[in-house]
Formats: structure tokens, C-alpha cells, sequence
């Protein structure tokens, strides 16, 4: 069988060696962190930092082709990988979301709306920005942020000072706020002969910037649905992505708003481990595989919902529930804020 190398061995690349195991396929994870979530279930783990040539370079050797599960991969890295095995999904997929700003700009460049935004790198950038786009707005890195970090919330002008030092000198993004009546996602994924499948959107309710719930079907009117799964096609299309992706997605009164794209699977997708008969993790590495996407249909209405933190404690409660499906991720210290497992309870059949 084929070795699929994943770069980043969390709970996402966990769950993507189960999903390729199932296939017959290797995992070999390449992570810097120690004992990570996914060394239980893959084949072999390289455990060292990205500017470790020699190991990428024997890690690219060990494998036939390379995915990722986080997106904040260092640039040298991916050169040198690529120098040597197909990366999946691409580069520029890559780059595009790196960056909050390059993210937006490539979404406005294909017609699709983003909250109105401006680059920040000081108190007079900041002010003028707040000048155009108005209150309230939140400032946010332009990079590396991830479950709200890096964020920091402007309701008023007199705010503008503490929100700048929140970002610690970092390059940031003021983003208009938007007036949203709710959040939804669409896990979208893309084959190697440019076939585009979307699993059905989710709405996605957050707690202190984290996703608490994703509930199957969300609410959505069936133009907004077709709305939502053409955006994430063109997106997919115009990356010419191969792989699974998240789009993030604010409902208002006047159309579908972008928020962020993730060019790997997603959290807000983790119902389709019970809803549907191929999830995002298999769907991904049939992707990257070269073969036929799967059946994405959804077969049954679900509520996942992430346990973070000391929520770990509600599993034997929560391994009595019927029709729950239960998550595990294999973390030692449950720290707050950190993710530990998630929980898919079936709620239905989905109507035919
Ligand atoms: P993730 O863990 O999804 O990568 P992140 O740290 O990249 O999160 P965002 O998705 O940008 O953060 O923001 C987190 C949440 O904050 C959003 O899901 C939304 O609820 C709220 N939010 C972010 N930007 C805006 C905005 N411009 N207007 C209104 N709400 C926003
Ligand atoms: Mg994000
Ligand atoms: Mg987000």
C-alpha cells in the first residue's frame, strides 16, 4: 500500500490516519511537538522542528504523496518537500489562507463578499482603517490566529489603543463587524480530475471564539444552500484544490458573507463521521489518493458538539446516551481551551 505523509499530528490528523488505515493506506506523521494525538494510530511519526532539513527530506523519501492538517506550515518546508513529492491540497491554497489579508483579497478577486477590511501595521493605519470601516470592528493578526487568538473586538474609537497592543506588534486586519443572524460552514472537497463534491452545510454556534455546536441541517432557505455549496465550488475550482475544505460562512439579510476558508478538513465537519456514509477524513485522503470521491450524502440529522477542556469529564455520562457517537482524541492534560474530544449525536433520519 501507499504512505501518505501528513504534516501535523493533532486530533485532525488523528482521525485522518484512522480514515486512510480504513483504505489500507500508511500514515507518516511529521510533527515538532511531542507524543501528538495522531502517533497512536499512524505508522511512523518524525518528530522534529520544519527547519530540520535532513528530516523533511528523509520524511518526503518515506512517502508518496503529502497532505497537512493546519495550515501554518513554514515556507522553506513546503520548498523543500515539494522539490520532492506532490503536495496536496497545493501551495497556493496554502498562501491564500496563510494570510487574512491575501485570503480576503483572492475571495473579493472572485466576486464573493468578505466583511469590509484594511490592513493594520500602526496607531495611524489603525485610525484611518476605523475611519473607513467604522464601529464596530475587530482587529486580528494576519496570521497564525486560530479559535478566536489573536482578536481583539472595537466597539467604540476610544478602544483602538488596547486592541492594537493586543496584537503585540504583529501585522493585523481590521474587519468590519458583521451583522449576522447565524454562522454556517460548507465542507467541500475536490479530486485530483477536478470533480467537486459538498457535504451539506452546517450552522456552527461558537463559545469565546471556539465552535461549541455544529447542527445538520442547518437553517438555511434552499437558494442560500445552493448559494452556499456554489461559493465553496468556485473557490475549490479556482484553487485548483485537491482535498477537503472548510468555508466559513455568516448568514445576513443580504447574502452569504465569507469569513474564512481552511484548506484541510474541519472541525465543523466532524458530523459526517455519523451522518453520512463517507466522511471528510476519508473523503480527504480519497482526494489526495487520486481516487473517486465518495458518497457524501447525509443519511441522518446531527448535533456534533466539542468537548473542551474539563467537558472530558461528561464522557461516561455521555457513553450511556443512544445514538451518541463518541470522539476521543488520546490527550494526556486537559488544559482549558484545549480540545479533547467531540460527541455526534444522530438526531433523526435526514428526510429523503
Ligand atoms: P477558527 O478557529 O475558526 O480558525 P479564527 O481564530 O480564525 O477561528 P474567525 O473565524 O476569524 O477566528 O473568528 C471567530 C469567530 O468570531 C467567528 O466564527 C465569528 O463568530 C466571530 N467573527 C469573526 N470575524 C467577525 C466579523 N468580521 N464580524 C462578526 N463576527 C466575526
Ligand atoms: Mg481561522
Ligand atoms: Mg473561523
Amino acid at each position: 500500500g501507499a504512505t501518505i505523509g501528513i504534516l501535523g499530528g493533532g486530533q485532525l490528523g488523528r482521525m485522518l490516519s484512522v480514515a486512510a488505515a480504513r483504505l489500507g493506506f500508511r500514515c507518516h506523521i511529521y510533527e515538532p511537538g511531542a507524543n501528538p494525538p495522531a502517533a497512536d494510530v499512524a505508522h511512523a511519526v518524525t518528530t522534529a522542528p520544519y527547519d530540520d532539513a535532513a528530516a523533511l527530506t528523509a520524511f518526503a523519501e518515506a512517502v508518496d504523496v503529502i497532505t497537512y492538517e493546519f495550515e501554518n506550515i513554514p515556507t522553506a518546508a513546503l520548498d523543500l518537500l515539494e522539490a520532492q513529492r506532490p503536495i496536496r491540497p497545493n501551495r497556493r491554497a496554502l498562501a491564500v489562507s496563510q494570510d487574512r489579508i491575501s485570503e480576503k483579497d483572492f475571495l473579493s478577486g472572485l466576486g464573493l463578499a468578505t466583511a469590509p477590511y484594511r490592513a493594520v501595521t500602526d496607531a495611524a493605519e489603525l485610525d484611518a482603517a476605523l475611519e473607513a470601516i467604522g464601529t464596530p470592528a475587530i482587529l486580528k493578526t494576519t496570521r497564525l490566529g486560530y479559535d478566536g487568538k489573536g482578536q481583539a473586538r472595537i466597539d467604540a474609537p476610544q478602544d483602538a489603543a488596547a486592541a492594537l497592543a493586543a496584537m503585540n506588534g504583529a501585522a493585523a486586519v481590521l474587519e468590519g463587524f458583521v451583522d449576522f443572524s447565524h454562522e454556517v460552514s460548507v465542507i467541500a472537497a475536490r479530486g485530483l480530475t477536478g470533480e467537486v463534491a459538498a457535504y451539506d452545510p452546517g450552522e456552527n454556534v461558537h463559545r469565546s471564539g471556539i465552535l461549541h455546536t455544529t447542527t445538520v441541517p442547518a437553517r438555511l432557505t434552499p437558494a442560500q444552500r445552493s448559494d452556499a455549496v456554489l461559493l465553496a465550488a468556485r473557490i475549490l475550482n479556482d484553487l485548483d484544490y485537491v482535498g477537503v475544505m472548510g468555508v466559513e460562512l455568516f448568514v445576513t439579510p443580504a447574502g452569504l458573507i465569507v469569513n474564512e476558508i481552511a484548506p484541510r478538513v474541519h472541525n465543523s465537519g466532524h458530523w459526517t463521521q455519523n451522518g453520512c456514509a463517507v466522511d471528510q477524513f476519508e473523503q480527504h485522503i480519497r482526494a489526495v489518493a487520486g481516487w473517486p470521491l465518495g458518497d457524501g450524502a447525509r443519511h441522518s440529522d446531527v448535533v456534533m458538539t466539542n468537548l473542551i477542556g474539563d467537558d472530558i469529564e461528561q464522557v461516561p455520562q455521555l457513553a450511556r446516551e443512544p445514538m451518541t457517537a463518541l470522539h476521543l482524541y488520546g490527550k494526556a492534560a486537559a488544559r482549558p481551551g484545549r480540545k479533547m474530544a467531540h460527541v455526534n449525536r444522530i438526531t433523526g433520519p435526514a428526510p429523503r
